[in-house]
This record gives structure tokens, C-alpha cells and sequence, in this order.
């Protein structure tokens, strides 16, 4: 009996030849990745259920990226992160990114692939939401809590019930301007915050050849914004050269069966796509982003695992090359290697540090989540009171970049972009 592509994925993991929707199974993992915020709870939960002297599973399965809380004098973030060290230091665990050392990698859903821990096929299990992200890449990725995530680190198991899926058919090509953060923004507003509710949003189409692994991350890191288990894209030559290039490795990758049962499927045509944001609070509330050219912003944020890639920073600098911001932009990598990445891309003969600073940016932040997740007080571009923030983050619920006050509307980096260089919503076109 034909299968989906996530379907086959936890079959094989659970040992079984078949599974279909609402089967529950063991399922072997292959990663298992926590940070600093739920990393010390995990380590509590696994050190209750399995003892103060237990192992780990798997020394290799178990990956350890702080990000969230790094850049800060808040003395409660500091002990997290030396929890972790500790318990890195205990189990002599060989993947762990430490803060302050040259091994600091930066945002988990960013840093888990560029380090080669997320391959094609396999099972990863985060303790984050957002690690949907890494079904770009063809994996079963989904986020889950302490509790699950202490057994997962004891066992390498988890009971999971195999989701039913969506399917999103992404036909053609999208127009200049409009990117991967514009088809996500629209699949969302189209289905609603709850609209993939414990179902895996698979995303196949003659348009995937079109998207860089990197907008594919984009695409599937917002799969929870609507609810979804997971986000998946079968590999293509595409994937298989980003993977090859970062672990030696071996995987299996996957991919649907033709013809394979959905829950529903929806087919989009990317040519028809337009720039548009999200409006506050929800990340369902779509709007285009021409008819909101009246919102006045007071701020913009280019950062977080959805939109502080090199990718997105290259789209920001496009648009900034040769124009100033008229709002305080900030700016945060996700990563070390985005980080680097800004001195060695160019356009033009320019940097895009230098591009950044032309325009008028504020300093560019050192990786972590930074305010995507508002943090303390201190976190650099958390808001404070009424900002009005255009960002490319994931997330616009009240309060979630610091201030209730605050509005938050979601946009792709180009939008983000545009509107900082006008101060209103704006329309990325007429600048490319
Ligand atoms: S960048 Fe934002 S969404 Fe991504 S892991 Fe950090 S806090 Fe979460």
C-alpha cells in the first residue's frame, strides 16, 4: 500500500513495513537536539526517570546548541547554560556548541544542518517548535517537549502517532520579489493558525527545483504556525549537495509514494504569488503587502532561524544597496557561518556589512534568537513599549518579541527590507 513521504519515514524508524494515520508507534531517533532554554529541564526529567549516573542513549544522537538566551547579563540564562556544560562535561558528549568558545554556532534550526546533523530520511526529535525546520531537508523533524525529549535521551525512542497529511503542490515559478517567506505566509492564511493541526504539511511541486534549501527551511520552519507536526520536502539534487558537502555520513533518503492518501490537497500556482506581511497577532492574519502601504512601522528585525540566514540577508542587502533606512533596523545572524557570510558576500564591490552600515543599520547583533523570542531586558532589539515592528521572524502573538504593546507584522526579507528603507509596509517590486 502506497505511503507518504512521512509515513515511510516512521515506518522504517519504527521497524515495521507499514503505517498509516493514527497508528501509534515507536519510533527509533536519530537526533535528538535541545538548547538552553528546555535543555536543563530535559537533563532534569532524564537524570529523575533514568538516574544521577544513567547515560545517554547515543553520544552521537544527542546535539546540544544554546542560542536563545546568550547576549545578556541575566544571571538565571547564565545557569542554564553552565547546566549544560556540565552535563556535556559528564556524558562527554562530542556535539556541543558552547557559548563564549569558537565552537558557538548560534540559532539551533540553523546551526543543526550547517553542522550536518540533519540528513535525509532520518528521525529528528528538538526540543524547540520549530524544529519542523529540518524536514526542508527531507527528515521527520517535529518539536516536543521535556518530558518526551528526557526519554528520547535515555531510550532514543518515542511513542508517536503518525500524522495524517496535507499536501501543498507549489507549481511554476515566483515572480522577482515575492520568496519562499511570501508562499509560507500565504499557505498559513489560507488554512489558519490550527488548520494543519497535528498533521504533517508536505510540500512537493514542480516549483521545489526553483527554492534553495535554504527557502525550504524557511517554508517548513512555519509549519507550526499552523499547527502542523511536522513540514517535510523530499531530497532532491538539491538537498543531496547541501548534505554532502556537510557530513560524510551515510542516510536513505525518501520520498511519497505516487498516488500515496492525503487529508487534503492544495495546489499553488507560485507565479501568481505577491509580496504580502502578516498581520498582528496571528501569523494567519495575511495581507498584501501593497494594500498596507498606510502602516507606519517604527522598526525592523532581520534575524531568527526563519529569516537570519545568509539567503535573507543577501535579499535585505539588495534592497539597501545605495539607500538608507528610515527606521531603527536591526539586524541579527543567525549563525556564526551567516555571520561570516556577511563579510564575504558581496554586492556591487561591497560587503553586506558595509551595505548595512550605508544604509544605516544598527550594529549587527552577535547570533542567537535575540528578540525574536523577546527574551531579558537587555536582549538586543526586544521591544520595550508600542513598537510598530516589521520582522522576518515566525511569530506576531502579543508580547512575543517583549512588549504586549507592541505590533508585530511578519514579512519576507525583501518586504522587511523595503519597508525599512520607507518607514511604511512597502512593497518590495519597486525597488528591484
Ligand atoms: S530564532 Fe526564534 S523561533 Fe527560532 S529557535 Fe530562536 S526563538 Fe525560536
Amino acid at each position: 500500500m502506497s505511503m507518504t513521504i512521512t509515513e515511510k519515514i516512521l515506518a522504517r524508524a519504527s521497524g515495521r513495513d507499514h503505517v498509516k494515520p493514527g497508528d501509534n508507534i515507536w519510533v527509533n531517533a536519530d537526533i535528538l537536539m535541545t538548547h538552553d532554554v528546555c535543555g536543563p529541564g530535559t537533563i532534569g526529567v532524564f537524570k529523575r526517570e533514568f538516574g544521577q549516573d544513567a547515560k545517554v542513549w547515543s553520544k552521537e544522537g544527542v546535539v546540544i546548541i544554546p542560542d536563545h538566551y546568550i547576549f545578556t547579563k541575566d544571571v538565571k540564562a547564565h545557569r542554564n547554560i553552565d547546566i549544560l556544560r556540565e552535563f556535556v562535561k559528564e556524558q562527554d558528549l562530542p556535539y556541543y556548541y558552547d557559548p563564549g568558545t569558537a565552537n558557538y554556532k548560534g540559532v539551533c534550526h540553523i546551526a543543526l544542518p550547517q553542522e550536518g546533523h540533519v540528513r535525509p530520511g532520518e528521525v529528528i526529535f528538538g526540543t524547540d517548535s520549530h524544529t519542523c525546520t529540518h524536514g526542508a531537508l527531507g527528515a521527520f523533524a517535529t518539536g516536543i517537549g521535556n518530558t518526551d525529549a528526557g526519554f528520547v535521551m535515555g531510550t532514543g525512542k518515542l511513542l508517536i502517532k503518525v500524522p495524517e497529511t496535507l499536501r501543498f503542490t507549489l507549481n511554476g515559478k515566483l515572480p522577482k520579489g515575492v520568496v519562499a517567506k511570501d508562499i509560507i505566509l500565504c499557505a498559513i492564511g489560507d488554512i489558519g493558525v490550527d488548520g494543519a493541526t497535528y498533521c504533517a504539511m508536505e510540500f512537493d511541486g514542480d516549483g521545489i527545483a526553483h527554492l534553495t534549501v535554504e527557502d525550504r527551511m524557511t517554508i517548513c520552519n512555519m509549519a507550526i504556525e499552523a499547527g502542523g507536526k511536522n513540514g517535510i520536502i523530499a531530497a532532491d539534487e538539491v538537498t543531496m549537495a547541501y548534505v554532502r558537502k556537510r557530513t560524510n555520513k551515510p542516510f536513505t533518503p525518501l520520498a511519497s509514494d505516487p498516488g500515496s492518501a492525503v487529508k487534503e490537497a492544495r495546489t499553488y500556482d507560485l507565479s501568481k504569488m505577491v509580496p504580502c506581511v502578516a498581520e498582528p497577532n496571528l501569523p494567519d492574519k495575511y495581507a498584501v503587502a501593497a494594500d498596507r502601504a498606510d502602516v507606519k512601522l517604527t522598526r525592523a528585525y532581520i534575524g531568527s532561524c526563519t529569516g537570519g540566514k545568509i539567503s535573507d540577508f543577501i535579499m535585505a542587502a539588495q534592497i539597501m544597496n545605495g539607500r538608507k533606512v528610515s527606521i531603527d533596523t536591526f539586524l541579527v545572524p543567525a549563525t556564526q557561518e551567516v555571520a561570516e557570510g556577511l563579510m564575504s558576500e558581496h554586492i556591487d564591490g561591497k560587503s553586506l556589512v558595509e551595505i548595512f552600515a550605508d544604509a544605516g543599520c544598527l550594529d549587527i547583533a552577535p547570533p542567537s534568537c535575540a528578540a525574536c523570542l523577546g527574551g531579558p531586558l537587555d536582549t538586543f532589539g526586544r521591544a520595550q513599549t508600542d513598537e510598530v515592528v516589521i520582522s522576518t521572524t515566525n511569530r506576531n502573538f502579543i508580547g512575543r518579541m517583549g512588549s504586549k504593546q507592541a505590533q508585530i507584522y511578519l514579512a519576507s526579507p525583501y518586504t522587511c527590507a523595503a519597508s525599512a528603507v520607507t518607514g511604511y509596509i512597502t512593497d518590495p517590486c519597486q525597488f528591484l
